[in-house]
């Protein structure tokens, strides 16, 4: 497989923010989010077979994996590297986009999907197929640009019933860009039941261009 990079850090999104962890970020995405902030991993990368990867990762000795990008799911040779991470007893994170179907990995991996809203420029391209994939374990997340993306996030939740398929539905400003204070007074004034990300990797490692 391409990887653009795996490193040690903390995590900073999802249920799991705030632990150490080993991230995996495979390079290549096949989606241009307007706001994205991995570009650095859309080329490049070096090669990698699974064992040399197992072995980094073994050496970094943190027990919380994820496996992000780019879009990881894009690399056919990521279903059996988190299936061997979750036989080593790892605990495996993925961080998708949403758009490649997630049902393919070992149920024992936990699925971190996007929905992604108007304000990405990507919001036509969700695989539908995914909500019946993911378990209550697994989260969703949507990433807010304006209030026009909140109130997308907002109709999706309530139409696709999304409560009634995860226990975490994750709600985080785009960085720099989207009022966090605006986006809790939203989140409070309509009572929504989510739970609000600020990436805390930024706020801990900025100017770091990569943001680690
Ligand atoms: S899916 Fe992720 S990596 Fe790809 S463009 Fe969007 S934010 Fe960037």
């Amino acid at each position: 497989m391409v990887i653009t990079e795996i490193f040690k850090s903390i995590q900073g999104e999802s249920s799991y923010v705030g632990l150490p962890c080993t991230f995996i970020r495979l390079t290549g995405c096949n989606l241009r989010c307007h706001w994205c902030d991995t570009a650095y991993a859309f080329y490049g990368g070096q090669r990698m077979s699974n064992e040399e990867v197992l072995a980094r990762v073994r050496e970094l000795g943190c027990k919380l994996i994820e496996i992000t990008g780019g879009e990881p799911l894009l690399q056919p040779d990521v279903i059996p590297l988190a299936a061997q991470l979750v036989a080593e007893n790892y605990r495996v994170l993925i961080e998708t986009s949403g758009e490649r179907f997630v049902g393919n990995l070992p149920r024992e991996v936990v699925k971190i999907m996007d929905v992604k809203c108007p304000g990405s420029g990507e919001s036509d391209k969700f695989c539908f197929e995914n909500l019946a994939a993911l378990e209550r374990k697994d989260e969703i997340k949507f990433v807010i640009a304006d209030e026009t993306d909140y109130r997308y996030a907002v109709e999706f939740i309530a139409k696709h019933r999304l409560h009634e398929t995860v226990d975490e539905i994750l709600i985080s400003p785009v960085f720099g860009q989207m009022s966090a204070r605006l986006l809790a007074e939203c989140i409070l004034r309509d009572g929504l039941k989510v739970r609000m990300g600020m990436q805390i990797h930024k706020f801990i490692w900025e100017p770091d261009a990569r943001s680690r």
